[in-house]
């Protein structure tokens, strides 16, 4: 069985955007949080006799009794705060983790790897090169910690950040987005949505999804010149259909992926 001792993090608030969409801010219980560079990803864990919430359907494979369930999440928050980490997670109904990190209260123990991994950093971006972020759902996650970390208001250097969501009210971090696009003139946000016809009220935004809005060219209608492999580097997390995709698109355009001891115009997290 998992032992509660092995439970090291609390969860200090739980911010729900949607019953299926959460911000979830986690302490460290007699132990430091490690720094990290944004972009990053932490393990979380909980025992598999951790209640599921309301909202959860029956799990695909009930897990084994006796290990803890662990996942990875980017997290979101800025690296500048050592007080604390928040994730941003969305329900999958079936699975094994999120049904029951759903049903966590403040209070609430889990389990929190101390050692942040992961290269989809902006440590690799030249500094003269200008950044797209590009995301679907909770893929957003990492951007928010680069922005609140690195975000350089008024430099040369050019940010666009693409959202794509269901709804509305799915698009997480949407106010403190446009707050930051009025405050920092190289920062352009640009949210999209492909069900508006769920809107209670008439969305007057992008529709479809934010493949659709590179290649419709709000980028470069935004910065007022083409992004091209030899300025821009392009980071797209989220849903593996718009990593597939954007992949196509922007090889087409002479950009390459990112790999191990290749250097590339292309970053991908795959969650
Ligand atoms: C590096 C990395 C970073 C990640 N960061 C985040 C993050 O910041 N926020 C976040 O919400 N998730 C993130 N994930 C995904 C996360 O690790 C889990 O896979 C996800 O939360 C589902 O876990 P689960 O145990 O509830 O579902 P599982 O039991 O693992 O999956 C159950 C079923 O659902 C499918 N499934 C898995 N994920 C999804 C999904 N998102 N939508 C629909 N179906 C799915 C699986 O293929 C499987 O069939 C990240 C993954 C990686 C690899």
């Amino acid at each position: 069985m998992a032992k509660i001792q092995e439970l090291n993090a609390v969860v200090a608030q739980k911010v729900e955007l949607t019953p299926r969409l959460m911000i979830l801010r986690v302490v460290a219980d007699g132990w430091q949080l490690p720094h990290f560079t944004p972009g990053q990803y932490v393990v979380l864990g909980l025992p598999p006799s951790a209640p599921r919430c309301e909202m959860s359907e029956l799990e695909l494979q009930p897990p084994p009794s006796d290990k803890l369930i662990r996942r990875a999440y980017s997290i979101s928050s800025s690296s500048l705060s050592s007080e604390y980490m928040d994730f941003y997670i969305s329900l999958v109904s079936n699975g094994a983790l999120t049904p029951r990190i759903f049903a966590l209260d403040v209070g609430d123990r889990l389990w929190l790897s101390p050692h942040p991994v992961g290269m989809f950093t902006l440590a690799d971006v030249p500094p003269e090169k200008n950044i797209v972020l590009v995301a679907t759902g909770t893929g957003l996650a990492p951007y928010m910690s680069m922005l609140s970390t690195d975000l350089d208001c008024g430099s040369p250097r050019q940010l666009a950040v693409l959202h794509g969501a269901f709804h509305s009210w799915d698009l997480g971090y949407r106010a403190e987005l446009e707050t930051l696009q009025h405050l920092c003139s190289n920062l352009t946000y640009t949210p999209t949505i492909d069900r508006p016809e769920d809107e209670p009220v008439a969305w007057h935004g992008h529709t479809g999804w934010v493949q659709q809005l590179w290649q419709a060219g709000v980028v470069a209608k935004a910065w007022g010149f083409q992004p091209a492999p030899d300025n821009t580097d392009v980071f797209l997390c989220g849903v593996q259909g718009m990593i597939e995709d954007m992949v196509g698109i922007l090889v087409a355009e002479n950009f390459k992926e990112q790999s191990h001891g290749q250097v590339g115009e292309i970053h991908i997290e795959r969650y």
